[in-house]
């Protein structure tokens, strides 16, 4: 009889304990886990910031049309608004030669098209008629409201 109630109550004991550090474990293994995100949550945007590249999209159908670091300029003009020069653009398709008269003079473009959606998204110089315009030779122009950042 003694025997079987000491059994008993090293059975109750053990449990008692066993479930105190069972909690004791999980409320540690929670706080861990809180601790863990929170160093990820801040770890991990500037640790993607550095892998990921910023870019910019279609705004009609989020294709890839040109990298943040290839901006030469954000303070162009279009007749329908603000407008960034880069230098290149990738997923477009050119539109064929034409003279156009612009704001600061005489060039031959290009209209560009997105390859994805056909949607026109700016233009690309030719050949400037201006001599202090022919750093744009070779450039691409990107209406602001035709593209869309993003992180590739
Ligand atoms: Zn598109």
């Amino acid at each position: 009889m003694i025997g079987t109630n000491w059994q008993k109550l090293n059975l109750l004991k053990g449990t008692t304990l066993h479930s105190i550090l069972s909690v004791d474990f999980l409320f540690r293994e929670k706080e861990r886990k809180k601790e863990r995100r929170k160093v990820e949550e801040t770890m991990n945007p500037s640790v993607e910031d550095l892998i990921r590249e910023r870019v910019y999209s279609c705004h009609n159908c989020r294709n890839q049309i040109s990298r943040h670091d290839d901006i030469i300029s954000k303070g162009f003009q279009s007749v329908k608004g603000r407008a960034f020069l880069f230098y290149e653009a990738k997923n477009v398709r050119e539109g064929a030669e034409e003279n156009k008269m612009l704001i600061t003079g005489n060039y031959k473009v290009r209209d560009l098209y997105c390859n994805e959606c056909g949607q026109l998204l700016g233009w690309k110089y030719i050949k400037a008629y201006n001599v202090t315009q022919k750093y744009k030779e070779g450039k691409v122009v990107l209406e602001k409201f035709k593209i869309t950042p993003a992180s590739s």
